[in-house]
């Protein structure tokens, strides 16, 4: 009698732990095609161009310009991850400091500074 009910407990929980691994493949077989599909998606040219490119301006300095104080004119030259050089800025609160500029925001200062 005893030993039928150990049996039995001992089948409910073969079951029951049967029963959640196979929830947890389904779950983990569900999940599977999207990861698929991801990786498919990221091994596309497109789409892995698209990667590099932000990886490339992720490394690339921004142009800290300030273009509509510095050169409000000119103020859409800005080609903005593109810096090559130090400008100087000043700021009342650092004093003069070097700032990343690209190379069309560096000319109009200097055309502004120029002109002005
Ligand atoms: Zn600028
Ligand atoms: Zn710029």
């Amino acid at each position: 009698m005893s030993d039928d009910r150990n049996t039995a407990l001992a089948d409910t929980l073969a079951e029951a732990g049967r029963r959640v691994g196979q929830a947890m493949t389904d779950a983990l077989e569900s999940i599977q095609p999207a990861f698929d599909a991801l990786a498919d998606v990221a091994n596309r040219p497109g789409v892995r161009a698209v990667i590099e490119r932000a990886q490339q301006a992720i490394r690339r300095r921004p142009c800290l310009c300030f273009c509509l104080r510095a050169h409000p004119a000119d103020g859409d030259v800005c080609e903005m991850l593109g810096a090559v050089i130090s400008g100087q800025y000043h700021s009342d609160l650092l004093g003069d400091i070097d700032v990343p500029l690209c190379a069309p925001c560096a000319a109009a200062r200097a055309a502004r500074e120029f002109a002005g």
